[in-house]
């Protein structure tokens, strides 16, 4: 019988210091001394990424916007480089043989679309080589190769989509998400103290949190975890040291699975609350009908990504990231456009059909005298824009109560 496969995956805080790196390396041992093959992705060490950003704009203030997003994409992809080297010393230090690949040695092929790029296919021909030789393999988070043999990234957060992928492509038992925090919770545990942890959540509920705002998990991992039937775990990488010796953590954290686990029949039901910052509401109307859909098409062809996307008769209104309006306003002209605002969203079943929740939610939304300018209620999720303020992290634990 052959060896189970495993794929895991340190973000950035989990290999932030020498310290948190050599932590990783007996961690990757346990799983080791466990008989399983590994592959492992990692992510740029602590704020490498955004320093590095912070760098560009110094050298260009330029740096952000499309005509410069191939050289971003070279200086990005350094980050993890550096992660990935550094780990595959620190296992060797404890005789474990591990070697690490960049996106491209990897063979992660993606589309030529930089700093955002779809991954199109895996030729892992290298990781199967050192997988063979019986050898680790590190894996540099975030980014592949086009078939123009361009560097690309996938998009910040994009690491846990690497990995999903990887772990689609190589038939993973399992794909480990070690993190800073031991799950996912029912909102961000680091600004609503309520929030409870999820012991299991569905790859579905999982995708549309994280698109919303529980960056916890890139949301495109779960595209590919629930298309491949992936199981996913997420947990902390934060263990104590006789922990990981026992190996008392295997079993820990939130388990992603691909089908529902619901025990609510047609309740309605809310799993998880979160929100997305820095966000921008695009409107125009007065368009002829079949000029819409026209509209929608062109915005899918330049590849631009959006959180919602409504239409309505002769209109279409888009909520995406405030960096994107200038590259959306060059397709169309708003007649409307609100800048920095706040998404609240609530995601969970039976949403439709939850009049109490409604009432809840505009009832605290009155009584702190926030005005939504824009609320959109479908099945799986509720969503309202406001103005960002600083009193978001308190109405969201209030919302989170009545959800609970
Ligand atoms: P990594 O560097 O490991 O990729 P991230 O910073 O991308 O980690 O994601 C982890 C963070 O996600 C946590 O520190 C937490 O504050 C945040 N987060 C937001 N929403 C949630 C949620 N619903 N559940 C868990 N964590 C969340
Ligand atoms: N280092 C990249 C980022 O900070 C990718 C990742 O962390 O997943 O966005
Ligand atoms: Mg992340």
């Amino acid at each position: 019988m052959t060896a189970p496969l495993s794929v895991l995956k340190f973000g950035g805080s989990s290999v932030g210091s020498p310290e948190r790196i050599h932590r990783v390396a007996r961690i990757i041992e346990a799983h080791h001394k466990r008989g399983e093959k590994l592959v492992v992705v990692v992510s740029a060490m602590a704020d490498t990424t955004d320093d590095l950003i912070a760098l560009a704009k110094k050298v260009s203030p330029r740096a952000t916007e499309r005509t410069h997003k191939r050289e971003m994409d070279m200086l990005l992809t350094t980050g993890e480089r550096i992660s990935m080297a550094l780990l595959s010393m620190a296992l060797a230090d404890l005789g474990l043989e591990a070697v690490s690949f960049t996106g491209s040695q990897s063979g992660i092929i993606t589309t030529n679309f930089h700093g955002e790029a779809r991954i199109n296919d895996i030729r892992p021909i290298r990781i199967f080589e050192s997988l063979e030789k019986g050898k680790i393999s590190i894996v540099a988070g975030f980014q592949g190769v086009s078939l123009e043999k361009e560097i690309t990234t996938l998009g910040r957060g994009g690491s846990d989509t690497s990995a999903v992928a990887l772990g689609a492509k190589l038939g993973a038992k399992e794909v480990f998400i070690y993190t800073d925090v031991d799950g996912v919770y029912s909102a961000d545990p680091r600004k609503i103290p309520a929030a409870q942890k999820l012991d299991v959540l569905s790859a579905r509920l999982a995708y549309l949190a994280a698109s919303r705002g529980a960056q916890v998990l890139h949301h495109r991992c779960l595209e590919v975890a629930l298309k491949f039937k992936i199981p996913v775990r997420v947990l902390s990488s934060f263990l104590e040291k006789d922990v990981i010796r026992e190996g008392r953590f295997f079993d820990n954290g939130t388990r992603i699975i691909p089908h529902s686990q619901e025990t609510q029949m047609e309740n309605p039901f809310v799993s998880v609350v979160n929100k997305s910052s820095h966000v921008s509401l695009l409107q125009i109307s007065g368009m002829e009908n079949s000029k819409v859909l026209e509209l929608i098409t062109r915005l899918q062809d330049s590849k631009l990504t959006w959180i919602s996307l409504r239409s309505f008769e002769s209109g279409l209104e888009v909520i995406c990231r405030d960096e994107l309006v200038d590259e959306f306003c060059s397709h169309f002209r708003p007649q409307q456009r609100l800048t920095d605002l706040t998404l609240l969203s609530l995601v969970g079943g039976g949403l439709t059909a939850a009049p109490e929740l409604t009432r809840g939610v505009l009832a605290i939304l009155k009584r702190k005298k926030i005005e939504p300018v824009h609320v959109l209620i479908g099945d799986e999720v509720m969503e309202i824009a406001v103005p960002t303020s600083p009193d978001l992290d308190p109405l969201l634990a209030e919302i989170h109560a009545l959800t609970r």
